[in-house]
Formats: C-alpha cells, structure tokens, sequence
C-alpha cells in the first residue's frame, strides 16, 4: 500500500510521462506509476548503496524491469538530457532538494513540471522556484501517522504569478495553503506558533545575553508572519 504521502504525489504526475524519481529508495513511487499505467517510464535514483539494492529489488519482484530504470548516483547526475520530462523528490529536507535542483539545472531544460516533497523548510524550495523560472501551480498537505507534508507541484512558467505584496507569508507559509486554509494546515502553524513562542520566551529568561538579540528578532518576525498568515489577532 503506497502512503498516502507518496499517493499526493503521484496524484500530480502528468499521464504518460517520462518521470524521474530522485531518492527513490524502495522505489514505491514509480512502481505505484507504473502498474496503475499513468506512466510511459521512469528513471529511480538513488546515491546510497543500500536503497539502491532495495529499488532494484523491488522493480524486479514487480516485474517491472521494462519501465523502471533503477540508476546509482547522486541528484540529477543519473539523468541524461532529454530523458524526463517531469521530476519527483520526496521525503528530505527542503533544502537538500533545493540543492538538488540547483546543482543539476541544466538537466531541466526538458523537464516541465516538478513535483516535490519536502519534511522540512519548504521555504527553501519556494525560494528556489521563484529564483529559477518555475511557477509553483498549486500545494497539497496531509497528515499521515502524526506527522504532516507538503505537496509543491511547478511547472515553467512566471515564477512570481502565485505571490503578492505579502510574500514574505507566501514564501513560508505557501500561497496556496494560505488561501485553501485546511484543518491540517491551521494545526501545523500552530504547532510551529507555540514551539517559536516557548523558544522566544526561554530566551527572553536568559535575557541581557546580546548574543540571543539576533535570534529574538528572527523568531519574532516568524511568528509575526505567522499569526497574519492564519488570521489570528495580536
Ligand atoms: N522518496 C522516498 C519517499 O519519499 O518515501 C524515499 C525518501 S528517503 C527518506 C530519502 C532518500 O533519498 C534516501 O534513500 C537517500 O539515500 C536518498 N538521497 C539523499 N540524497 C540524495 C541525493 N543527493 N541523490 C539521490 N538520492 C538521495
């Protein structure tokens, strides 16, 4: 049973695409693609010996040999040019996948959606995005088991088209989130909210330490965009 994660994912992966999936481990994504037909082939990436083994396992006891292309390397190394045309990370850091696409952009220019899914710091990737030329066209969250994702589906396109004068928010928070406003969305904010909140004021105790000043005023614009990104009041 694909996770309901990984499910959002593939949810967004154009019918008939030519996908790669960077960091695939089991590779449950692309063979989940596979056997329900949404895709032509896919390349599953991994720079660790022991989920590559567990990829080619798995593509081979699925009988999926054909369509999946199992391939050791680091990021977008593992593509050649032309190969894909759309490209799925999931379940790391918003950074490392932001570093990801960085070090690999001459690989995109055949790639015309990316569907990504960061744990963390999915601001990293909007920043990226916005950098790059894509346009992020719409975000997803889920909880699974207690803990919560987010969805980036871009595509080329005006990469500035989803933000407005409260970007800052936007780059945080997600401007689709903000304007669907779901349970789980609200919930993860205001986890975030108190967590920020409890830090901010332990520092403030071990007030009179200059050093902590920086840090206070970073927290404090946090929880700032924050509070006006679910509406709540001062
Ligand atoms: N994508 C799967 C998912 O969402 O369930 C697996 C996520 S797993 C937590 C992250 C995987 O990314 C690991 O197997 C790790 O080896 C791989 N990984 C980390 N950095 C990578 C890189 N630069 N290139 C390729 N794979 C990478």
């Amino acid at each position: 049973k694909l996770s309901v994660r990984l499910k959002t994912v593939a949810k967004y992966v154009p019918n008939g695409a030519r996908i790669a999936d960077i960091g695939s481990d089991h590779a449950y994504l692309p063979c989940y693609l596979a056997k329900h037909q949404k895709i032509e082939s896919a390349i599953a990436g991994e720079v660790v010996e022991g989920p590559y083994q567990s990829a080619v396992r798995n593509v081979k006891a699925e009988g999926l040999t054909e369509m999946i292309e199992v391939r050791m390397g680091d990021g977008l190394e593992v593509i050649h040019p032309g190969e894909v045309d759309c490209i799925t990370i999931a379940g790391m850091g918003g950074t490392l996948i932001a570093n990801i696409l960085e070090d690999g952009k001459e690989k995109l220019s055949t790639v015309n959606r990316l569907i990504l899914q960061p744990n963390i710091s999915a601001i990293s990737i909007r920043k990226w995005l916005l950098e790059n030329g894509w346009e992020l066209i719409n975000e997803e969250i889920v909880e699974e088991d207690g803990k919560i994702y987010e969805i980036l589906v871009a595509e080329k396109g005006d990469p500035k088209r989803p933000y407005d004068n409260t970007i800052d928010i936007q780059l945080l928070m997600g401007p689709f989130l903000l304007k669907k406003q779901d349970e789980v969305f609200k919930k993860k904010w205001l986890l975030e909210l108190k967590n920020w909140q409890r830090i901010n004021k332990q520092l403030e105790q071990a007030a009179q330490k200059p050093e902590t000043i920086p840090k206070r005023r970073e927290l404090e614009y946090k929880i700032k965009l924050v509070k006006e990104g679910l509406h709540l009041e001062e």
